[in-house]
């Protein structure tokens, strides 16, 4: 993926997540306090297992998940998938891709 497709990508979701908003639903890492927010882009695979485990529930969670398995260069959680669960996923998928 290019940084444009990111970028686009990225854009595509936050959009989808202010449209979500804009009608009410609470998007679990935008609600957090700012201080729990962190969770989702630590580097701590327990804090990260604990982001993941809030994406639950999460009104955009299939849409953030396909993003966070096509952009794997980046960190965090997003779609409910630590960054060593969405790399795993990713590298299966291309596997299965291949066969
Ligand atoms: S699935 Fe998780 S990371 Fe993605 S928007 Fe929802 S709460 Fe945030």
């Amino acid at each position: 993926m290019t940084d444009d497709e990111l970028e686009h990508d990225h854009a595509a979701l936050m959009r989808t997540l202010d449209r979500l908003e804009g009608g009410g639903a609470r998007i679990p890492c935008r609600a957090a306090p700012v201080r729990s927010s962190v969770i989702w882009i630590s580097e701590d695979p327990a804090e990260q297992a604990v982001a993941a485990a809030r994406c639950q529930g999460c009104p955009a969670l299939e849409e953030c998940d396909r993003f966070g398995l096509a952009h794997t260069r980046e960190g965090g959680v997003w779609g409910g998938r630590t960054v060593a669960e969405r790399r795993a996923v990713a590298r299966r998928l291309r596997r299965a891709s291949a066969a």
